[in-house]
């Protein structure tokens, strides 16, 4: 599932693929793909440009002149940018033709993908749920002591719920625990300062090094591949399973957190309990 750097990833890329550019036509394909009526969507954004680029937890945010096309990859969701006329893949929802002889395809092979269309001034009650930006200034140890303050859950969960801070997945959440050397299970309401201001250092790490990976994607792209935004990470527990910490060399373990497959290392991460 993308996460922040992913959509990150995602949203520059676009930017430097198809910035300036106009929409000239749209089919949809599948409709639910678009949430709200498919006509006023359509008529929302044809003849206008591609002006902005931004992101805000997962959710991608372009603005085209006066609104703001809102895309939720979710699981699976993607962009391919292709010359006028490419065949339409199977998974293809929606077809952006473009003024410069390029389409931009949404595919989606589990349609869990949602694309949207806001007025600039509705994105902050849209997305009013969202906690801070990893690297808002705001995002500090004593704000996630505060956030996780007689909450009686797990560190990851904590880092899971986007109300909290927004953009952090699954894999990033492993790699947060790991950098920390904190338990994912670790109860949040029993960590101290000291420790959140790690974790919080943690969460700027990972993530900026995380879209740097990314940025790296970016100068290698090829539309054929399409803009996933999914790279080569260098994870030091997630998906290791029996390799050895880069740490300690104990085993990598897989468990279940939260219903979520969780890697840790159980001799560099420290459980604080209840
Ligand atoms: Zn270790």
């Amino acid at each position: 599932m993308p996460e922040l750097p992913e959509v990150e990833t995602v949203v520059r890329t676009l930017e430097y693929m198809i910035g300036g550019h106009r929409i000239t036509k749209i089919d949809i394909l599948y409709p639910p793909i678009v949430r709200g009526d498919n006509d006023a969507f359509c008529s929302d954004l044809i003849n206008k440009r591609f002006t902005g680029f931004s992101r805000r937890g997962k959710y991608a945010l372009y603005t085209l002149e006066d609104v703001v096309l809102m895309v939720h990859l979710r699981m699976e969701g993607r962009f391919f940018v292709v010359d006028a006329g490419t065949p339409i893949a199977k998974h293809t929802h929606a077809v952006f033709h473009l003024d410069h002889g390029k389409e931009l395809h949404y595919h989606d092979v589990r349609k869990f993908g949602r694309l949207e269309i806001l007025r600039p001034d509705e994105i902050d009650i849209r997305l009013r749920s969202l906690g801070v930006e990893p690297f808002d200034k705001r995002m500090t140890g004593h704000y996630l002591k505060k956030m996780a303050a007689s909450r009686n859950i797990g560190l990851k969960t904590f880092l899971l719920d986007q109300r909290f801070v927004a953009g952090i997945g699954n894999i990033y959440a492993d790699e947060i625990c790991f950098c920390a050397r904190l338990h994912p299970e670790s109860a949040v309401a029993k960590i101290s300062l000291k420790r959140f201001n790690d974790i919080a250092d943690c969460i700027k790490m990972i993530m900026s090094q995380a879209i740097a990976d990314g940025g790296t994607t970016i100068r290698t792209y090829t539309s054929s591949l399409g803009v996933s935004g999914r790279f080569q990470l260098s994870l030091n527990v997630h998906m290791r399973k029996g390799e050895a910490c880069r740490v300690c060399g104990q085993e990598i373990i897989k468990t279940r957190v939260s219903g979520r497959g969780t890697y840790l290392c159980q001799r560099c991460q420290k459980r604080i309990e209840d």
